[in-house]
């Protein structure tokens, strides 16, 4: 509790002093109040267990999105926790959004309302991507010990190829070895002869209606074994 002492010196302060102090807290408070995940105003605010704030809609759809770990965006704290426990809202920090942003904050509580209409219909969808490569040794020719190496781009769930083509629309393959290559039907496979591994890169284009940004990633040849790959896991709100 703040002592007479104190008190007297508040009353003290100059009105000057008073709204330099006021401009500062107005000013920290609004970048705390931006959230993090949807970069608007924070709505229905939840504080995680790392001191971050977030909208109850924006950590619902982050804990619901896939099956990943779920992480904090700005600290990479675990929040799985919150799976399984009470989401609380932050009830003073929401009382000073109210009362600092009044008809901003009503706006975005209905902003979000909507958005929970317009999605009601939507699914989402996990597909599991698995790119990698098989090779096999050749000796034919002027071609001894060279590697004749096919890189695949497939859907885990999807040996034939059925899937794939309704979700990617093309995929670019650069190989420092050849010029720019374009798949634009599955099966996505890529083929070659080399002596060398090296690595190609991948840009990888979805169909406009999932609203996906394009995924842009590499893959280094492996010519251990039958071959590797990898395995990455993606949503889409179809
Ligand atoms: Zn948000
Ligand atoms: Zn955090």
């Amino acid at each position: 509790m703040a002592s007479t002492d104190n008190q007297d010196n508040v009353l003290d302060n100059s009105t000057d002093d008073r709204n330099t102090k006021l401009e500062k807290v107005y000013k920290i408070f609004d970048e705390l109040c931006q959230c993090p995940i949807c970069l608007k105003l924070l709505v229905e605010p939840i504080t995680t267990i790392c001191g971050h704030n977030y909208c109850l809609s924006c950590l619902k759809h982050l804990l619901a999105s896939s099956n990943l770990e779920k992480t904090c965006p700005l600290c990479r704290e675990n929040l799985s926790y919150l799976k399984n426990s009470r989401i609380t809202i932050n009830f003073i920090l929401r009382n000073l959004l109210e009362t600092r942003y009044e008809n901003q904050y009503l706006e975005r509580i209905a902003e979000i309302k909507q958005d929970v209409l317009d999605n009601k219909d939507k699914i989402s969808v996990i597909k599991r991507l698995l790119i990698g490569n098989y090779h096999a040794t050749i000796n034919t020719g002027y071609e001894i010990g060279a590697h004749r190496w096919t890189l695949f781009i497939r859907f885990a769930d999807d040996e034939n190829d059925m899937d794939i083509g309704t979700y990617i629309k093309e995929i670019i393959i650069s190989d420092p070895a050849t010029q720019e290559h374009v798949l634009d039907a599955p099966p996505y496979r890529y083929t070659m002869t080399g002596l060398q591994s090296r690595t190609i890169c991948l840009n990888i284009e979805f169909h406009s209606r999932f609203h996906k940004a394009n995924l842009r990633t590499d893959w280094n040849l492996c010519f251990t074994g039958i071959g590797n790959q990898k395995s990455i896991e993606l949503e889409f709100i179809n």
